[in-house]
């Protein structure tokens, strides 16, 4: 494995990412705001990080001569995509740094892994069986149920979750899911959900943005709020350290995600992990002096990482394909110049073509010098997007 040196990748350096969605085009930005140029691999040709790249290599994550290519033409690579094969990263390590390693990836691919690495790190998380035989669906304890059934794989935004009440609905479940390896996880009783961002260094230096406030509807994040006393102090100070420690347990290099729920009797539980900048870390671009993304350049490339500070309490909202629908299928654009014209918005939109009702097409960063401005900034904005108030 191409091992990190003690010499930092410098601008002018080539920085090469595996995916070319939003997270990949905020990357390829900050690392072309730094002087680095970039490659993407995405095998759309319109993915939204290929359009801005120096380099856009169209293949899929598999193909070797793709992958040949992307370390031909890159210092270092990352990924911006957690269902990215574990081996296209293993490949790639063999001739470029490659962070996160293949190993923390494929431990974030697999709830069940995850949910393992978490007990093992003692990190409480929700009570859970592995089902991947007629025999352990058999054996479920009732106590699981109520329950979520999870894919153990390709699961993102609420999509191969199904909720279950009883052990026939939980065996119609795995069944309509084609009987693949699922986690089934207790329901709890959330009062909220709270993530953090750590960026940790192949020197082992971590640091962390501010934890971050999130509420989702229907499965998908659509606010995150920032700012202090957006949840308790001690329960903010459990959560970092809860993150650190999983990233620690890892050994992992790189921008990781740690999601959280916080029980209604206050305890805090880990949800689960992303090996890349998060979408409930996107207002760190305006409201902090180092961004999610900047953390992302900094750690592949080797650079000293400090810890970021907060200068403005943010609200984000995520602007979703539904806000480009009036009512039924009628067609409309948001009310952009609306917004802007509220201060301390800022918009970020991803360059993708079609506005498809779920699909995450831009977020609207709110910054202000307190709280309680940025919060009654988000809601006019919300208001003026047919965003529902929060
Ligand atoms: P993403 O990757 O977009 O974060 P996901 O598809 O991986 O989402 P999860 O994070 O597992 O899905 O769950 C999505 C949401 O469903 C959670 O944010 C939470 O609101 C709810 N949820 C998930 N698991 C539980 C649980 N055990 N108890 C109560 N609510 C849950
Ligand atoms: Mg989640």
């Amino acid at each position: 494995m191409k091992k990190f040196t003690h010499q930092p990748l410098l601008p002018g350096s080539t920085l090469g990412v595996l995916g070319g969605g939003q997270l990949g085009r905020m990357f390829v930005h900050q690392a072309q705001a730094m002087g680095y140029f970039t490659a993407v691999l995405d095998a759309d040709p319109d993915s939204p990080a290929g359009l801005v790249s120096h380099h856009h290599i169209q293949t899929g994550y598999e193909d070797p001569a793709g992958l040949a290519e992307l370390a031909r033409v890159s210092d270092a690579v990352t990924t911006e995509f957690e269902n990215v094969p574990a081996t296209a990263l293993a490949t790639l390590a063999g001739e470029r740094p490659v962070s996160p390693t293949a190993s923390a990836v494929s431990v974030a691919q697999d709830r069940a892994r995850e949910k393992a690495h978490f007990v093992g790190c003692g990190v409480p998380c929700a009570p859970y069986a592995v089902i991947e035989t007629a025999e352990q669906l058999q054996a479920i304890s009732l106590d699981l149920l109520p329950g979520i059934l999870k894919t153990a794989r390709m699961g993102y935004d609420g999509k191969g979750q199904v909720r279950v009440k009883t052990a026939a609905e939980l065996a119609a479940a795995w069944d309509a899911v084609g009987k693949v390896p699922c986690v089934l996880e207790k329901m709890l009783p959330l009062a909220l959900e709270c993530s953090v961002i750590v960026a940790r260094g192949a020197d082992g230096v971590a640091v962390h943005l501010p934890v971050q406030r999130n509420l989702h509807r229907d499965g998908i994040l659509a606010v995150t709020e920032v700012y202090e006393q957006n949840l308790p102090p001690a329960l903010a100070t459990q959560a970092v350290a809860a993150a650190k420690s999983v990233a620690e347990g890892l050994q992992y290099v790189g921008v990781l995600c740690v999601e959280f729920f916080v029980l209604q009797d206050g305890s805090l539980v880990v949800n689960e992990i992303a090996p890349r900048p998060h979408n409930s870390g996107h207002y760190s671009q305006n409201a902090c002096d180092v961004s999610q993304f900047e953390l992302q350049v900094r750690t592949m490339a080797g650079l000293p990482l400090t810890q970021p500070r907060q200068h403005s309490p943010a609200v984000m909202l995520n602007l979703l394909g539904d806000l480009w629908f009036a009512q039924g299928d009628m067609q409309q654009t948001p009310r952009w110049a609306d917004v802007l014209a509220l201060p301390g918005t800022h918009l970020h939109l991803y360059g993708k073509r079609d506005a498809k009702r779920g699909r995450k097409m831009g977020h609207l960063n709110i910054t202000a010098a307190t709280p309680e401005t940025a919060r009654a900034t988000a809601l006019q904005a919300a208001a003026l997007l047919g965003i529902a108030p929060f």
